[in-house]
């Protein structure tokens, strides 16, 4: 996957790269070669992570109950994984924000 840097236009190839911070809070991220501007792709905590795995989970329960669910059922799996989804998400922004914001 290439990327264009904000910063100085270069064109590059993203190499992905991870550190962490704290006790569970692992970033992910890479790095322009050329000026060396730091962009955060998405960062997790132990939380996110073993939300994630649910989400998994239930996804695939979901693939495979499909065919014989009611359809009760099956709306309320759905339901259940999108809300997960989004909890997710919130909890990665929230996580990015408070890596990335300027330090005071
Ligand atoms: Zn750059």
């Amino acid at each position: 996957m290439e990327a264009t840097c904000d910063k100085c236009s270069r064109k590059f190839e993203i190499k992905m790269k991870k550190r962490t911070h704290g006790i569970d809070i692992t970033e992910h991220y890479f790095i322009c070669p050329k000026c060396k501007k730091r962009y955060t792709s998405y960062v997790t905590d132990q939380k996110v992570r073993s939300l994630q795995k649910e989400v998994r989970i239930l996804s695939k329960e979901l693939r495979e109950h499909a065919a014989y669910s009611s359809p009760a059922t099956y709306k309320e799996k759905v339901d259940e994984v999108d809300k997960m989804h989004k909890e997710i998400k919130k909890a990665m922004e929230k996580l990015k924000a408070d890596i990335t914001k300027p330090k005071e």
